[in-house]
């Protein structure tokens, strides 16, 4: 478990393990602005990379902006993520300019394309960007340090973990076991509160940007309306900070009690902390999910104890992953003990194969797969334990476990609001690859992969009273879907 016996509640300014310098410019900073490249941490508040780019843009008495670039395509985004994404940064527009002024630039295409040209034409000597372990992120920022001009310097900032992942390792781990007491070790380095930021010294030309949000985010509503928005979860940091803590159902003040009791009966959804969304955008902080998780210790030490292993250790250990490991979402990327056993037994004859249409469509014998797999494509978030059962149902089900990890990736990836994000790719190569795991008993299919089954799921939790949750779940989404088409066909005549 993450000890957090004395986070520091002294706000601090950065420690330097978080900062790392991509590229070493050949001017000082003094000569231009410093642009935060936001990718990963879209938010105002907790957020390590922006104020690094302010106190650097302080120290050089230099004007400071946020630049954010929409990919034309990323990892296969559609309006659910996409819709999610742009309705918070649209309030983070306002309020880094009404609050911070701070001007937020707004770009599409391709970041390597449009963040050097911007740094060009704005004259910059300084750009900051969070991090991201994700190849994709990886290679752009590459590219992008290749197209800068000499003067310019680039910093990475790990706004996302607690414990940057360059620091809590230097290498690939192999289990939880072997992460913890290396992140424990600097959790009080490094889990401090945050310095409470003010509007830079120096203020940008041209503050107000007008971005035309309405039109972006129906542009990527319609090219994306395979994979429609979900309604049961608010975008934007002020409905994170609700989620966490607020007075009506907020998880700490709320929900907290039974977390460690209940986080693994899929009938109990709200047992969970329903945090995934926002810290897959970045539009809360992990830090300060821990932070205010650990004033709620005395009265529940176990459900916190527990909520911070999966959000610290967990959460990082995935990154760390990421990070060290190029092949995350492949069977490349398991153990040599793992692959052998898989590939021992790829032939072996499966009860059941269906296709991947069969899979998407929930076609399958069982009910309970089914079920995970409406509830994922439907209310946009699987139960975290049926996550697990529906993940290694595809091993059993595929011709083998290359084409199982790439199906499950690609499901996970297209439906959960959570998704495309190092948890998503280290939990689908937990379930089927054995990562972060041990070796079992060798059985037919799964070798000495860890093995679920219905019969197992029957004894930990109501499967039938499960199945009908869902059930009612699909049809009142259904029923909303058919209302919101009638009202807009009704709009639509009455123009
Ligand atoms: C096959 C499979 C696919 C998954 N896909 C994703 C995904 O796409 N995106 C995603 O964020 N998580 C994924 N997970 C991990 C986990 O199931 C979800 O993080 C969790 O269900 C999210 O719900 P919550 O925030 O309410 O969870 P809580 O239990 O309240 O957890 C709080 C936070 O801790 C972290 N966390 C919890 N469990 C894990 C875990 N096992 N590994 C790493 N971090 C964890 C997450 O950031 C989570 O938001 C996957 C797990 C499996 C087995």
């Amino acid at each position: 478990m993450a000890s957090l016996s004395s986070p520091s509640t002294e706000p601090k300014s950065l420690p330097p393990g978080r900062i790392r310098v991509l590229k070493e410019g050949s001017q000082p900073l003094k000569k231009g602005p410093v642009v935060y490249w936001m990718f990963r941490d879209q938010r105002l508040k907790d957020n390590w990379a922006l104020i690094h780019a302010v106190d650097q843009a302080n120290k050089a008495n230099v004007p400071v902006s946020v630049a954010f670039n929409l990919f034309d395509q990323f990892l296969g985004a559609k309006a659910r993520h996409l819709g999610f994404m742009l309705k918070g940064l649209s309030q983070l527009q306002r309020s880094i300019q009404d609050i911070l002024q701070i001007p937020f630039f707004f770009f599409q295409g391709e970041a390597e394309e449009t963040i050097p040209k911007f740094l060009e034409e704005c004259g910059a000597s300084l750009l900051v960007t969070d991090f991201s372990p994700l190849r994709q992120i990886r290679k752009c920022k590459d590219e992008i340090c290749e197209k800068v001009s000499d003067s310019v310097t680039i910093h990475e900032v790990d706004a996302h973990n607690i414990v940057p992942v360059w620091v809590a390792s230097h290498k690939l781990e192999y289990s939880a076991k072997t992460i913890r007491g290396k992140i424990n070790k600097l959790l009080p380095e490094y889990l401090t509160d945050f310095p409470i930021l003010q509007p830079p010294n120096k203020k940008w030309d041209a503050m107000n940007q007008l971005i035309d949000w309405d039109s972006v985010i129906a542009d990527v509503l319609r090219k994306g309306a395979e994979v429609p928005e979900i309604e049961w979860c608010e975008p934007g940091e002020i409905a994170a900070m609700e989620v966490l803590m607020g007075t009506k159902d907020g998880f700490l003040t709320k929900r907290l009690k039974n977390y460690s009791t209940d986080r693994n009966i899929p009938l109990k959804p709200r047992a969970l902390s329903c945090l995934s969304p926002y810290l897959h955008f970045g539009q809360i902080s992990a830090q300060r999910c821990a932070l205010e998780a650990h004033r709620f210790r005395k009265l529940h030490a176990q459900a916190v104890d527990t909520f911070l292993e999966e959000l610290i250790i967990r959460r990082e250990l995935a990154d760390n992953f990421c990070y060290y490991q190029p092949h995350y979402d492949s069977l490349e990327g398991a153990w040599e003990w793992a692959r052998k056993t898989l590939m021992d037994h790829a032939s072996d004859k499966r009860e059941h194969v269906y296709t991947m249409e069969q899979l998407e469509k929930a076609q399958t014998a069982d009910p309970l797969w089914n079920a995970s797999q409406l509830e994922m494509v439907h209310f946009g978030k699987m139960h975290g334990f049926m996550r697990m059962y529906w993940a290694k149902k595809i091993l059993e089900w595929t011709k083998g476990p290359k084409e199982a990890i790439e199906i499950c990736i690609y499901l996970n990836d297209k439906y959960e609001i959570d998704g495309r994000d190092p948890n998503g790719y280290v939990g689908c190569m937990w379930s089927i690859c054995g990562v972060h795991d041990q070796g079992w008993r060798e059985r037919p299919v799964f070798g000495k992969i860890r093995y679920m089954n219905y019969a197992g799921c029957k004894r930990k939790f109501d499967v039938d009273g499960y199945i009908a949750y869902i059930k009612r779940l699909v049809g009142e989404t259904n029923k909303r879907k058919a209302q919101s088409q009638l009202s807009q066909t009704t709009k639509q005549l009455r123009c």
